[in-house]
């Protein structure tokens, strides 16, 4: 990693004030924890003229429950949404996506907005400027080329954010600020499959809170991940669920993936799982859907066969887990009433 660039830092003291800022210079960038932005600084992937920091700003800070729903501001911490009692109650894969990000020194600083909005990530992308430089850079920042698919015109980096598809399973929709106003858009419309743009938040907007609908509460909801250091590190593969149960039988079912693809998203064709049994017949349908929709490439040192593999039974596991079915269940369903 090289020094950091020369930029300027301001630190409004509220929403208004940032996309004010955002607005007023072109090459502004937000900062948050700074976990995800400041080693892309050092390595030369980012220079911004402007540091605009949301540390200061108190109305991202807040996470509330009412009759509507939960409504969290996108500056919570991790180590605050790991900790508070009502997530692990109500919303058990936030809490456990939260917990399962980098350590708790990162976690201390790291916010929710800057995990959904961090950037994909590539073997060939996540090195220093001179790495870079002595590989003609790629498609992803400054060169001609993708590495991973000299053939294509695509960048395969992946989204690797814990978050988001904890998130997505529970129907999350996010608020978006700038200077002219307001907009409110689904979670899963936040991202795009390009590594090299996944974020469809236009320049000089700021991510101002996520809201769930009261619904999700009810749910039963879990996050796993496969990683290559226990301690500390990005999901090779990240799976969270959500679920409702009647009489043993499914009958609400949402699965999300992260890690494996530029962007998050829900798995499709799971609804066609509702109304059974978690039965192995079952899982193996549930397996299938997801290998058939992670599409890994060469963007990690891990193999890219294995985190499809791995995000299959991620999945068969932690639904089985949620649903208390022992690998061996079976038995038949009554009509849905
Ligand atoms: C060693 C290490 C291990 C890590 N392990 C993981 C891991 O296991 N899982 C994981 O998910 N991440 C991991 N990370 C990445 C990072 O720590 C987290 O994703 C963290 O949540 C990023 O949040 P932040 O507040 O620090 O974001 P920042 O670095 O401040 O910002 C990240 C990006 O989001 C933008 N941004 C920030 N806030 C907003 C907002 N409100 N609106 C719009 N844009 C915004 C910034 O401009 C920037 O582009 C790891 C990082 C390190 C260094
Ligand atoms: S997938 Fe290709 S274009 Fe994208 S970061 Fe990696 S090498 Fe670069």
């Amino acid at each position: 990693m090289e020094r950091l660039p020369a930029f300027a830092l301001k630190r409004p003291a509220s929403v208004a004030e940032a996309v004010a800022l955002l607005a007023a210079e072109p090459g502004a960038r937000l900062l948050a924890g700074g976990t995800d932005l400041m080693p892309n600084l050092r390595r030369g992937i980012e220079h911004p003229s402007l540091l605009v920091d949301l540390g200061g700003v108190r109305d991202l800070g807040d996470i509330g429950f009412s009759a509507a729903g939960l409504s969290i501001g996108a500056g919570v911490t991790l180590a605050r949404l790991a900790a508070d009692p009502r997530l692990a109650r109500d919303w058990q894969a936030i809490s456990q996506a939260a917990a399962s990000i980098a350590g708790p020194g990162h976690r201390s600083a790291a916010t929710l907005g800057g995990n959904l909005c961090l950037d994909t990530r590539c073997v060939f992308y996540n090195q220093s400027a001179w790495w870079r430089a002595a590989n003609d850079h790629c498609l992803k920042r400054g060169g001609e080329v993708c590495h991973v698919a000299p053939q294509g015109r695509h960048c395969h980096a992946a989204f690797c954010g814990d978050l988001a598809p904890a998130l997505l399973v529970l129907g999350a929709e996010i608020e978006l600020v700038a200077r002219r106003g307001a907009r409110r858009i689904a979670l899963a419309d936040l991202y795009c499959d390009d590594g090299a743009a996944h974020l469809s938040i236009a320049r000089g907007e700021v991510l101002a809170r996520v809201a769930l609908p009261a619904t999700s509460a009810a749910l039963v909801s879990g996050y796993r991940k496969a990683r290559a250091r226990a301690a500390t590190d990005f999901p090779l593969a990240g799976v969270a669920c959500a679920l409702a149960l009647r009489d043993d039988c499914v009958t609400q079912l949402r699965i999300a993936l992260t890690g494996t693809n530029p962007r998050p998203f829900l798995v499709a064709g799971v609804d066609e799982l509702n109304g059974r049994p978690v039965d192995a017949d079952m899982l193996a349908k549930l397996g299938k859907l997801v290998q058939k929709q992670a599409s890994p490439m060469r963007t990690t040192v891990t193999q890219a066969h294995y985190r499809r593999q791995v995000a299959s039974v991620l999945a068969q596991r932690l639904l089985r887990e949620l649903a208390g079915a022992p690998s061996s269940a079976t038995g038949g369903c009554p009509e849905p009433r």
